[in-house]
């Protein structure tokens, strides 16, 4: 399998086939797993191989096809699957942090990512640096001999600022810190961090890799070491395991991902191109277009620019609701990566808990609002917003 390209992986990846020789991937909707004889519990519970299973929330065959297929496609040696994003990455934090601990953070973060980095890890005695992730100074004069780890969200949001992974993983290493990348915005179509000197990766799989908006799911891909050690011992302990009918969900997203994250991306790229200049857009931020502010690196670390867009609507917060209000095709929502375009305005939404000052340190006006793109023909996503514009 590892010769494979990215598609096939994505196809045939991880596939646990049963006797009965089914085609489509089957959903094991099971608690538990019986066992021939008493010495085969005894056996399972000092070592459990690769296929043996004992409680679905230590492992599931669905869930592993699921964990296996997107660590094939990521280049990673492991991956445990989690009940959502958050789950996923409050565990790859928490796993290996204690009292004492110092760890380095971006602070251009997901609101959630923020309150676990912010007030909970605080609240257990690990002590938090926040940096701008965009500024290599900035973690340099962070990190110190006690930092264990380092976290920061490829692409940021809402502002869609490009972090240099290898950059930074750079300059974490050198200090004994552990890279942890929330890779989301990116997708793991367009951007591989392991490959780019991140330790481990986690993904809300609720994003891009159902890309439906169906069910809710995570992911944290790493070393084999990390993810059977550390990182599995904590989840498998404290709940936090993905439902297999949610991993069915997503595995049958990763056959379609790379289809649809490239379409989405070039109908991004569309509406970036189109857009600049029409009356009552007074930016666009597209990490695909020369004028983004980090557009060398996001063309060296990324392939496309993405899926998302952010444009800064003309009037404030009066302007920004005129626009939502009066768009036809794309709805109004927080969710991001789905097939239907959505729009957010982070001001009043996933950053409104945020002072007004915090806010502008973010770039976060009251003009903003961040586009996911979909797979509606670009054509009509472009006349859309232009007669949305229209309002303003
Ligand atoms: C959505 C998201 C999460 C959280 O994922 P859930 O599946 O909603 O728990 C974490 N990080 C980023 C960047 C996200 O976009």
């Amino acid at each position: 399998m590892t010769e494979w390209s990215p598609r096939t992986k994505l196809v045939h990846g991880g596939v646990r086939r049963s006797q009965y020789g089914e085609t489509a991937e089957a959903i094991y909707l099971t608690q538990g797993f019986v066992y021939p004889d008493a010495e085969t519990a005894e056996s399972r519970f000092i070592a459990s191989g690769e296929d043996e299973f004992i409680y679905a929330r230590y492992g599931n065959p669905t869930t592993r096809m699921f964990e296996d297929r997107i660590a094939a496609l990521e280049g990673a040696e492991a991956g445990f699957a989690t009940a959502s994003g958050m789950a996923a990455v409050h565990a790859a934090l928490a796993c290996q942090l204690k009292a004492g601990d110092h760890i380095v953070s971006a602070r251009a973060l997901f609101g959630s990512c923020l309150y676990i980095a912010e007030t909970l890890l605080p609240r257990f005695g690990v002590e938090v640096t926040f940096v701008d992730g965009t500024d290599l100074d900035q973690w340099r004069a962070a990190v110190r001999p006690e930092t264990k780890l380092v976290f920061f969200e490829a692409m940021s949001n809402p502002t869609l600022e490009v972090i240099d992974v290898a950059g930074v993983a750079e300059i974490a290493h050198a200090a004994g810190a552990m890279v942890v990348v929330d890779n989301v915005f990116v997708t793991p179509i367009f951007q591989r961090s392991l490959a780019l000197g991140a330790d481990v990766v986690v993904y809300s799989a609720t994003k891009h890799i159902d890309g439906q908006g169906r069910c809710l799911g995570g992911v944290v891909l790493g070393t084999k070491d990390f993810i059977r050690g550390p990182f599995e011992t904590f989840v498998k302990h404290t709940g936090g395991a993905l439902s297999p009918f949610n991993a069915w969900v997503m595995l049958k997203g990763l056959e379609t991902l790379d289809l649809r994250c490239r379409e989405q991306a070039a109908n991004a790229a569309r509406i970036a191109a189109a857009l600049p200049g029409t009356p009552g857009l007074v930016r666009l931020i597209y990490p695909g277009l020369d004028d983004h502010p980090q557009a060398d690196l996001a063309r060296r670390q990324m392939e496309t620019g993405g899926t998302m867009l952010a444009l800064e609507i003309e009037g404030g917060k009066a302007g920004a609701f005129r626009f939502l209000d009066a768009l036809r095709i794309l709805l109004i929502s927080n969710n991001l990566g789905d097939a239907k375009s959505l729009v957010t305005h982070p001001a009043t939404t996933t950053h409104q808990r945020l002072t007004p000052e915090q806010r502008a340190a973010l770039g976060i006006s009251d003009g903003l609002v961040r586009v996911s793109v979909g797979l509606e023909d670009a054509d009509d996503l472009i006349a859309d917003i232009r007669q949305a514009l229209a309002r303003v």
